[in-house]
């Protein structure tokens, strides 16, 4: 069978699946027409996140079974249509949660302590100890909006800074889960509690802009964002606001609305934002992982459509 291999997928998977007798194509980023020229007489296509698969795609691709994202976010899958079109999504859960959680932790110590700019003035020769003093994370209180794989991870590393965890999640209540030194809160307590608040919910209609100017109004004046989730989730000008006036004291944000985010994005321009190009799953580990797992994946499906 032929497989469309996108966004440079590891290249172990690619090896995986060719030797297992399909024929791989590769491409990059791919969306719309360009996806669907590159789809002919493929059955499997294996996409990271660059590769947009919409709703118009599918009419246009006759021969195709599966789609398999190496990686968590489905948002840039249409699994609705795909359904309509008897193609099987599939994702790699499980990959890249503890490359997320570190790079979660990573924001909150860089923000805390004020490691960018201030490695950044020693650079140009500016030795400036007094300004830089930061926070401790010890002591302080966490909050997780989404307890799935990635929050439970980055709470399993908070116990170990001495943090306070508490979480929202409608599927989830971490006490009955092994997590009893978690404490669940309705959504609003979530917001109005915690010193910072870390994001760990999909994309999904739900989520999309719920985070916004309400939010941040209940959050406390001097509290942190951490966004390592997606960025739809976010309202990017609430943030903006509550981050200008101080009402929040910084920010940091992996995800944005729009990737990559344009250069003249303005909370790239704000001094208390730690902006980051994606980088949540962006670990030779969490790669492999993922490409491997992925791979597996779509040989199963494959062989099951023999
Ligand atoms: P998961 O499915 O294991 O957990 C997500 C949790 O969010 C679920 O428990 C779900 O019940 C909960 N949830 C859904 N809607 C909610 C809401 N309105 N309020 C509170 N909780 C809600 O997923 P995960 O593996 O933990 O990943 C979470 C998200 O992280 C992914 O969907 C993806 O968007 C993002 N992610 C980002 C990167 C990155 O590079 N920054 C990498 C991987 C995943």
């Amino acid at each position: 069978m032929k497989v469309l291999a996108c966004d440079k997928v590891d290249a172990a998977a690619i090896a995986r699946i060719r030797s297992a007798g399909h024929e791989v194509v590769e491409g990059n980023a791919l969306k719309g027409a360009d996806l669907v020229a590159a789809l002919a007489g493929v059955q499997g296509l294996l996409v990271r996140g660059a590769t947009k698969v919409t709703a118009d795609v599918f009419p246009g691709a006759p021969s195709l079974k599966v789609v398999v994202r190496a990686g968590t976010g489905l948002d840039n899958v249409d699994q609705v249509a795909a359904t309509e079109h008897g193609v099987q999504v599939r994702n790699t859960p499980n990959a890249n949660s503890v490359s997320v959680a570190e790079l979660t932790f990573g924001m909150m110590l860089a923000l805390e302590r004020h490691l960018v700019p201030a490695s950044n003035d020693l650079k140009r020769g500016v030795w400036e100890k007094s300004k830089y003093q930061g926070r401790e994370l010890s002591g302080r209180t966490l909050g997780l909006l989404g307890f799935g794989r990635i929050g439970r991870e980055v709470a399993t590393r908070a116990r170990a800074f001495n943090m306070q965890v508490i979480e929202h999640d409608p599927q989830h209540r971490a006490g009955g889960e092994g997590f009893d030194w978690v404490r669940y809160v309705e959504r609003e307590e979530l917001f109005r509690t915690a010193d910072i608040l870390s994001l760990h919910v999909p994309l999904v209609d739900s989520t999309r802009d719920s985070v916004g100017a309400r939010e941040f109004a209940w959050m406390k004046p001097g509290a942190l964002l951490i966004n390592a989730s997606r960025g739809g989730v976010v309202n990017e000008a609430a943030l903006l606001e509550a981050l200008k006036s101080g009402h929040l004291r910084g920010a940091a944000v992996d995800v944005f609305t729009q990737e990559p985010a344009p250069a003249d994005h303005p909370l790239l321009a704000l001094s208390n934002v730690l902006p980051l190009p994606h980088l949540g799953a962006s670990t030779a580990e969490a790669q492999m992982r993922a490409g491997i797992e992925a791979a597996e994946i779509l040989l199963e499906c494959l062989a099951a459509e023999k």
